[in-house]
């Protein structure tokens, strides 16, 4: 059994060419972070290497090897430094070193299972010389060895690595398909279960790390506290916020593109709320503060926020100067006002 949430048709796609032997010699599996690129590649491996009839049986010694990264055959390249700083980040990459070992580990025969693979972790960290020598590799295949590349953008990386692979897209999964798998395959109670998946964005990896991991959890409170309490302040303290943020986005993109990602969906549930839609808000253990809060806003106000919030995430990325951009975000928030009489005229809105 593929211990694989979703993506069906890719399963079914690997799981015929291992029945027919007429596997690719590299694959490409690109989708956004945490969305379970690793544990896929992971079970190819343990599918090419298992010693049960029906693989992968994820007991075997093979298969348990596998999954404590303790197999010879298998090996995972990446990036060695933790960090998550986007701009250290941005500096750090895979090297030639690394892809040279590679190549000399890739030369000699399976050591102790019958295919060997190796996982390339966020290729697109490949430098372009370590990309090039990949290329030599992947051009000349070599029996029984199999190249997994992951990559959360493949634009990202040189077209002529990507024409040798075989892509597989792994979009972010449903939410009512992560809730069933964190009921019954993880044993999450179904209120906790049904916040999880709304809060992961379709990226089951992530719904899983917040249950063993209560910051992610706390990080989000905090935020949604912070959030709040802005909302209701006026324009000064609303400046200093916004120059926290930019002095933050200075140290850490990531962290305040997460910000910004929280708000919409906060300012998102709120238009649902205004239209009755209460039953597909994301912040659903906040969902009677969003309902009371949706109230004193009129929904042109809401929507025009929400574009503005995208906006400045798009000239973020577009490295706008930071500062400016927060600074008129916090400013263009809408300040409380009651707009009951709008509600009867909510779902004429488009
Ligand atoms: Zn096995």
């Amino acid at each position: 059994m593929w211990q694989v949430v979703g993506y069906n048709r890719v399963l079914s796609l690997l799981q015929h060419s291992l029945q027919q032997q007429s596997l690719a010699h590299a694959y490409l599996l690109v989708g956004p972070p945490h969305v379970g690129k690793m544990t896929l590649a992971l079970e190819l491996a343990k599918a090419l290497n298992c010693e049960a009839v029906e693989p992968p049986c994820g007991e075997c010694a093979s298969c348990q090897k596998i999954a404590v990264a303790k197999h010879a055959d298998v090996q995972i390249i990446g990036v060695t430094q933790d960090v998550n700083s986007a701009e250290v980040r941005s500096r750090v990459e895979i090297g030639i070193d690394q892809i040279r070992e590679m190549q000399h580990s890739s030369s000699l025969p399976p050591f102790e299972g019958r295919y060997k693979v190796f996982i390339i972790n966020e290729a697109e960290l490949l430098s372009t010389e370590a990309a090039n020598c990949l290329l030599k590799t992947l051009e000349e295949p070599e029996d029984k060895i199999i190249f997994v590349l992951l990559a959360t953008n493949d634009r990202l990386l040189p077209a002529t690595v990507v024409s040798r692979c075989q892509r597989l897209e792994l979009p972010p999964l449903k939410s009512a398909e992560i809730e069933t798998a964190l009921n019954s395959n993880w044993g999450i109670e179904p209120q906790k279960a049904k916040l999880l998946s709304r809060l992961c964005r379709g990226r089951l990896g992530w719904a899983i790390s917040a249950v063993s991991d209560d910051t992610l959890f706390q990080q989000r409170r905090e935020r949604l506290d912070r959030l709040h309490d802005i909302i209701d302040s006026d324009c000064e303290e609303r400046f200093t916020y916004a120059n926290q943020l930019a002095t933050q986005f200075n140290q850490s993109r990531g962290l305040v593109l997460e910000v910004l990602d929280l708000w919409q969906e906060w300012w998102r549930d709120l238009l649902l709320a205004k239209v009755g839609l209460n039953e597909v808000i994301t912040n659903i253990d906040i969902s009677s503060t969003i309902v009371e809060r949706s109230r004193y806003y009129s929904l042109a106000q809401i929507k025009n926020f929400i574009n503005s919030i995208q906006a400045a995430g798009e000239q973020l990325r577009q490295n706008a100067n930071p500062r400016l951009v927060l600074e008129v975000l916090a400013l263009d928030m809408p300040r409380k006002e009651r707009h009951g009489k709008e509600i009867a005229t909510a779902l004429n809105y488009g």
